[in-house]
C-alpha cells in the first residue's frame, strides 16, 4: 500500500491489532506516517458511514437523539467551542464543519454569532441536525467541489477517518476564503501513552479499526504545509481522564484480566463506574493533577490528542 503523504511503498508493520480486531498498522518507512492496511475501496468505505458507523458494536452504538444528550458528546462541544472562541472571532464568519454529527457544535457556533454549515455522512445524524435548522451536506469534501466559500472550516475527530487526508486538505484549503483557518483535533499518535510506555491495552485501544491515519505533530504539519498552508499552530490536550490511566499503567492494573473484558468494558462502558472516559470534576486533587499533567505533557506535543489549526 503507498504512503498517503509521499507515496512511498516503502512500509513496516507495526501492530497487527484494531481494538477487537485483526488488522495491519504500517509506519512508511520514509515519511513516518502511521496508518491502517485498507483494502475496501472509498465507495464501500462512504457507503459504511452512511448507513453503519454508529451502529457497529464495536462503539458506544447512539441515536443521534442519545448522541446530542451524551455527557461526553456536551463536555467535547464545550471544550471545542472555548478552545474556537479563545483563537477566532467567529462574529459574522461563515463556517463549515465537517463531520458535524448531531449538531452540539454547530449549534455553539451560531450561538457565537456564526453562520453555519456542515457535512454528515451519516444518514441519521444528518436528518436529526437538520431539524435543529442547518444546512447539511453528506458528500466528502474532496467530492463536493466548494470554492472559496468559508471563513473557517472545522473538524474534530474526523481527520483521522479520511480516506485520502491529501485530496481532503488540498480540498478544505481550496473552500477556505483567503486567510481562513482550518481547525480542529486529531488523536495524537506521539501520545505519551504510546510513545513512552506502548503498553498492550494502550495499543489495542489506540489502533481502532475505524482509523485510517494516525498523525504525529511533525506528519500533520508536513501536510498542512505541502496543501498550501502558511502558518500552523500546534498544541495537545488530554481528552479523558489522565490520572486513572497513568495509574492502570504504572500499576500494571490490567495484568490478570482478559485483554478482550478491559476493551469491551472500556469501549463500551455499562454503567458509571465503569465510564473511564470522565475526570471525576468532584475529586479537587484529581483535578488539579490532571490540569498540571495536560500542561507537562503539552510543553513536549505528547497529550492524547493533537488540535491545530493551519492558516490559510
Ligand atoms: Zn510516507
Amino acid at each position: 500500500m503507498e504512503c498517503n503523504y509521499c507515496n512511498s511503498s516503502n512500509n513496516s508493520i507495526i501492530y497487527e491489532w484494531t481494538r477487537l480486531e485483526k488488522n495491519n498498522i504500517l509506519r512508511c518507512n520514509n515519511c513516518g506516517l502511521v496508518f491502517k492496511e485498507i483494502s475496501d475501496s472509498k465507495k464501500d468505505i462512504e457507503l459504511f458511514y452512511k448507513k453503519k458507523y454508529r451502529k457497529i458494536e464495536t462503539l458506544p452504538v447512539q441515536t443521534p437523539e442519545e448522541h446530542y444528550n451524551d455527557k461526553v458528546s456536551k463536555k467535547d462541544a464545550n471544550d471545542r467551542i472555548r478552545f474556537i472562541t479563545e483563537n477566532i472571532d467567529l462574529n459574522g464568519k461563515k463556517i463549515l464543519e465537517i463531520g458535524s454529527a448531531s449538531g452540539c457544535l454547530m449549534e455553539k457556533l451560531h450561538d457565537a454569532g456564526a453562520e453555519v454549515e456542515g457535512i454528515e455522512l451519516n444518514d441519521e445524524y444528518r436528518n436529526f441536525s437538520k431539524k435543529l435548522g442547518f444546512e447539511v451536506f453528506q458528500k466528502p469534501i474532496e467530492d463536493s467541489n466548494l470554492v472559496e466559500l468559508y471563513d473557517v472550516i472545522i473538524s474534530f475527530h474526523t481527520v483521522e477517518h479520511f480516506i485520502n487526508p491529501k485530496s481532503a486538505f488540498e480540498s478544505i484549503y481550496t473552500a477556505l476564503r483567503s486567510e481562513g483557518n482550518f481547525i480542529g483535533e486529531v488523536p495524537n499518535q506521539n501520545d505519551w501513552r504510546i510513545k513512552i510506555f506502548n503498553d498492550e491495552i494502550t495499543k489495542r485501544f489506540h489502533y481502532d479499526p475505524n482509523h485510517y491515519y494516525y498523525f504525529s505533530p511533525t506528519v500533520l504539519k508536513n501536510y498542512f504545509e505541502t496543501c498550501g498552508f502558511n502558518k500552523i499552530k500546534l498544541e495537545t490536550v488530554e481528552r479523558y481522564n489522565s490520572i486513572f490511566q497513568l495509574k492502570n499503567i504504572l500499576c500494571n492494573t490490567y495484568s490478570k484480566m482478559n485483554i478482550e473484558d478491559i476493551l469491551e468494558k472500556h469501549i463500551i462502558p455499562k454503567n458509571e463506574t465503569d465510564d473511564v472516559r470522565l475526570p471525576h470534576v468532584d475529586d479537587q486533587i484529581e483535578m488539579e493533577f490532571n490540569r498540571l499533567f495536560e500542561k507537562s505533557v503539552n510543553s513536549e506535543l505528547l497529550g492524547n490528542c493533537l488540535r491545530f489549526i493551519a492558516f490559510k
